[in-house]
């Protein structure tokens, strides 16, 4: 019955099963600062917009760019134009 369970319980943490909310991505810090090698988690419900919006590390903020969220772990920027 051991065996049976542990199926199951793959299948339960299939690809299709797994709620995007709760997922976090670990991603590198898009700043652009010359030698950043940051990198961060992200809630991946967080990550779906990226239109003209960056998820960088906090404070890696460049010149120009909008401070939109702030978070724990990362910043959330808006590019300008
Ligand atoms: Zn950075």
């Amino acid at each position: 019955m051991e065996g049976n369970d542990r199926s199951a319980a793959a299948q339960r943490h299939g690809a299709a099963g797994v709620p995007d909310e709760h997922l976090e991505l670990e991603l590198a810090c898009t700043c652009g600062l010359p030698g950043c090698e940051e990198r961060f988690l992200v809630p991946s419900a967080a990550y779906r917009w990226t239109g003209g919006r960056r998820v960088v590390a906090p404070g890696h903020i460049l010149p120009g760019a909008l401070l939109v969220e702030h978070h724990a772990t990362y910043d959330v920027v808006q590019l300008p134009g």
